[in-house]
């Protein structure tokens, strides 16, 4: 099954350009199975998700992509705003596993790639030290992260690839998608049939996905 974990709407993210009912549009139309809503900071009301998802047929749930000091965090499962917590990592943790919730690092190397589709050679920097990454204190706090970001290049993609296999984590796949064009365009595959929010987390908990870029979107940004 596949499931866009990613995706940001004009409702939740100034940032995007889509409207919810689109973004449900275009998932289907991707012959997506699900998607999941992850605007900046932004709680969606589970009973608006909940219409959308009887409407289209397909499986839509919300989550929420917060900034903290350590990087941006998708968390899903989790339906109640967690800002107060953003300088709190620890205690979000707490929180989120209470609620029965999980962390996921969003596109962790992008402060190592600065979208570029330069290699870091051609940009005179030095090549990134995978296993001086892996040290940063964000890895500490997630159980996994994503892997395949829309707007991410292929050498950041690649990296994050070689990341999980070091760090022995499965990674996610979403588009990161503000607008319909590039719904869909990294996703996760599930191993089991998603029965419901709960059970996608389940599976996310315990790493049984992985992570496909599907499509090369319009340019790196995904616009
Ligand atoms: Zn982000
Ligand atoms: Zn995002």
């Amino acid at each position: 099954m596949e499931f866009d974990l990613h995706t940001h709407t004009s409702q939740g993210s100034a940032c995007s350009r889509m409207v919810i009912e689109d973004l449900v549009q275009a998932a289907c139309e991707k012959k997506l199975d699900g998607v999941c809503i992850t605007d900046h900071d932004y709680c969606w009301d589970e009973r608006e998700l909940a219409k959308l998802m009887r409407a289209s047929g397909i499986q839509v749930y919300g989550g929420v992509e917060l900034s903290t000091a350590f990087g941006e965090i998708l968390i899903y499962g989790v339906h109640q705003s967690l800002l107060h917590l953003r300088d709190n990592l620890p205690k979000l943790v707490q929180l989120v596993r209470d609620l029965g919730g999980v962390m996921i690092a969003a596109h962790p190397l992008r402060s190592d790639f600065l979208f570029s589709t330069l290699t870091r050679e051609e940009r005179g920097l030095d090549p990134i030290n995978l296993e001086e990454i892996g040290r940063r204190p964000l890895f500490s706090f997630v159980h996994t992260f994503e892997v395949c970001n829309g707007r991410s290049s292929w050498q950041e993609i690649r990296a994050a690839r070689q990341l999980s296999l070091l760090l022995n984590k499965k990674g996610t796949g979403g588009s990161d998608a503000h607008s319909k064009l590039s719904v869909g365009s990294c996703v996760t595959i599930f191993e089991e049939p998603v029965q419901n929010e709960a059970h996608l987390i389940t599976q996310l908990r315990q790493g049984c996905f992985k992570a496909k870029k599907k499509e090369e979107s319009r340019n790196v940004l995904g616009m």
